[in-house]
């Protein structure tokens, strides 16, 4: 997918979700171990209190006395030695030594507070007709205590999250700025191609009219060499040109149902003179004549030619026969190229098709090119929801597989 210039970068959106699905799990966390640090107090506040019933009377409390009352009378909450000064004497020992240095609230009631209010811890103590009544334990300051132990953990997750926050931002905009550069310098090339088109199509028609009007230099070696080296260079500028517009997306597919077999006839006619130099020949092999493909004649004739181009420009020493059949597949037509060429090693044929990707093997220096080629037929055969793959095929040479898809309906 290319990056549009103005769109916001999918890595800066992904980092952007990424920090808020942090953040979101920051707070569910802390408050999952707020609720933990409360039952954990909670726990402590009510061993406390537990330790102190029991120390203060030793069962005593909970129990009828020898005079048959109960210290736990609810109708005279000031009798119940619940709550005399060494129960609460002992209480607060107890709550310090568990680590709670707070003010509390000491109730009786007949029901558990706790159960309703979790701030709140209870013990049961028996009472004379055989109910329960219970101490209840209650911190009024508890929640900014325990918050207050939090605070240590709040602050390290925010300086945390600041942290690959910043980290996050600042490769975003390293890569946003690296983009931009290559941007530039795609544009930059983009425009040299551009500007190199007038230069070399008048070198060519100046040769053109040198020839037709000076009939001593038709066969001139050096106008040919002139005539020769300056189609390539057009061709190579076109291919540039060609790939820009695919990639910027300006321009659109003419596509129509034409018959297979003129279309690849005409691509084999252009190459001939090529072909005859190097002693090589373009087989039409099996292509039914009634085949008809669905697509945008000029951009599938230049796919063509970049590949009977490529194997007869990485052919061994043998002379290049490139063999071209077709056939009807269920849903489409698929075309095959074979070279007798140097082949490709298996672990490169994926990334032939990458932009400015040439092999790092096999005689290549030879060759000239700027890896575009292949680049430019896969983007022409995606756009017609088609595919290209190649394979090495033994002893020696590649196969190009095409596939067109049929016409959509
Ligand atoms: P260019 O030919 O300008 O380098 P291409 O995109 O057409 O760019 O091809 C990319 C690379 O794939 C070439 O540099 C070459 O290494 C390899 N290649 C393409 N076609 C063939 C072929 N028929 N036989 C062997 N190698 C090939």
């Amino acid at each position: 997918m290319k990056w549009k210039k103005g769109a916001v970068s999918p890595i800066l959106a992904a980092s952007v979700l990424g920090v808020l699905a942090l953040i979101a799990f920051q707070l569910v966390w802390m408050r999952y171990s707020r609720r933990l640090s409360e039952e954990l107090f909670n726990q402590r506040a009510c061993m406390a209190l537990c330790s102190t019933v029991e120390n203060y009377g030793g069962g005593a409390v909970c129990n009828k006395n020898d005079s048959g009352e109960s210290c736990c009378r609810l109708n005279s909450a000031d009798d119940n030695p619940a709550f005399d000064s060494s129960f609460h004497a002992n209480l607060t020992e107890q709550l310090k030594f568990y680590q709670i240095d707070l003010g509390y609230k000491l109730t009786l009631s007949t029901e558990k507070l706790c159960e309703k209010h979790p701030y709140q811890c209870s013990v049961s103590l028996p009472t004379e007709n055989g109910e329960n009544a219970f101490i209840n334990l209650v911190f009024p300051e508890k929640e900014a205590f325990v918050l207050q132990k939090m605070n240590i953990m709040v602050a390290a997750t925010i300086l945390i999250l600041l942290f690959i926050s910043a980290i996050l931002l600042m490769a975003n905009w390293a890569l946003m700025k690296q983009k931009r550069l290559l941007q530039t310098n795609v544009d930059f090339f983009n425009n040299m191609a551009h500007e190199f088109r007038t230069p070399l199509t008048n070198i060519g028609l100046a040769t053109n009219m040198l020839t037709r009007k000076h009939e001593i230099l038709q066969n001139n070696p050096f106008l040919e060499v002139i005539q020769r080296e300056n189609g390539k260079l057009q061709a190579q500028v076109e291919q540039v040109l060609q790939l820009a517009r695919l990639e910027n997306g300006d321009f659109t597919l003419q596509p129509e149902t034409f018959a297979l077999l003129p279309l690849l006839q005409s691509v084999a006619d252009d190459m001939a003179i090529q072909m005859e130099e190097k002693n090589g020949q373009v087989l039409l092999e099996t292509i039914p004549a009634t085949l008809t493909v669905w697509g945008d004649r000029t951009h599938l004739a230049n796919v063509f030619r970049n590949l009977v181009d490529n194997a007869l420009k990485y052919s061994s020493d043998a002379p290049p026969v490139i063999r071209i059949s077709a056939a009807s597949i269920a849903n489409g037509v698929e075309i095959l190229v074979k070279d007798n060429g140097i082949g490709i090693p298996p672990d490169q044929c994926e990334h032939v098709f990458k932009k400015f990707q040439r092999m790092r093997e096999g005689n290549l220096h030879t060759q000239k090119g700027f890896g575009l080629g292949l680049a430019y037929a896969k983007s022409v055969l995606q756009l017609h929801k088609g595919h290209i793959k190649v394979q090495n095929i033994s002893p020696n040479g590649s196969q190009f597989d095409v596939f067109l898809p049929h016409k959509p309906h």
